[in-house]
């Protein structure tokens, strides 16, 4: 019921494709099932604040729609930022062990970390650096960072830390200071992979009709592009998984 509503109300607030919001339904519905209205309040703690932000500064955010980022979110964005999590989640209510509670947090607090990091970074006036090389890049290419992003990047980390205290106790999840630094350095270490993995490895393509770099095939013009950077199947949604799997490996290991 519970997340039925909420992919509904996401739905109807163009923040989900269809199969986007069949996919929230899903991974929503597990998550109430597995750790109850707990679990589910520190799912909501990433999701509101993320569709909030990114309707602020729309016209700054072209720039993302530009290079495939921006929009209602699809199936496999939604999987890619909430799937690790789930597994968790699941794996805890099998278990009970709480280090798979504080898992969980910790892939929400990666996720969290880099959403904040992305929208904020974008409304910023800071042109984003390489992390590698720290040359200039274009707003909203993955592996840009910038000062403002950066700290956004620790404060959406921090925010699913101290939030998911209070909320794993409705679910019977001890917890401590300790348990919030875990999911909250989980979410940092995890968001700053994606940055690392989004310089290096992930695909960067561009479009010789507008003459713009992009991550998609073809680009929002329709014209089809080329690969210039990185490897053909590395795409933003796998490098997002990627960081989820290490803010939960990382507040699994130090919970
Ligand atoms: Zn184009």
């Amino acid at each position: 019921m519970f997340a039925g509503a909420i992919a509904l109300a996401a739905r109807r607030a163009h923040a989900l494709t269809r199969g986007g919001a069949l996919a929230a339904f899903a991974v929503g519905a597990l998550t109430y099932a597995s750790g109850t209205v707990g679990f589910t309040l520190v799912l909501l703690a990433f999701f509101v604040p993320s569709v909030l932000l990114s309707r602020v500064g729309k016209a700054r955010k072209r720039a993302l729609l530009d290079v495939g980022k921006a929009g209602a979110r699809d199936a496999a964005q939604v999987l890619a930022n909430g799937g690790i999590a789930t597994v968790c989640a699941v794996v805890f209510a099998f278990t009970h062990d709480p280090r798979w509670a504080w898992a969980f947090a910790g892939a929400y607090a990666a996720a969290t970390a880099d959403t904040w990091a992305t929208e904020i970074g974008t409304l910023a006036k800071h042109q984003p650096r390489s992390i590698f090389t720290l040359r200039p890049v274009a707003t909203g290419i993955s592996g840009g960072i910038t000062l403002p992003g950066t700290l956004a990047e620790i404060a959406g980390a921090l925010w699913i830390g101290v939030v998911a205290l209070p909320c794993l106790a409705l679910a019977g999840v001890p917890g401590a200071a300790r348990a919030v630094l875990a999911a909250t350095l989980g979410g940092i270490v995890g968001a700053t992979l994606d940055s690392m993995l989004g310089a290096g490895a992930q695909e960067l393509r561009r479009c010789d009709a507008c003459g713009r770099t992009c991550e998609t095939d073809p680009h929002s013009c329709g014209t089809p592009t080329r690969l210039v950077r990185g490897l053909p199947w590395v795409s933003n949604d796998l490098v997002n998984l990627a960081a989820t799997i290490g803010g939960a490996t990382l507040a699994f290991v130090l919970a």
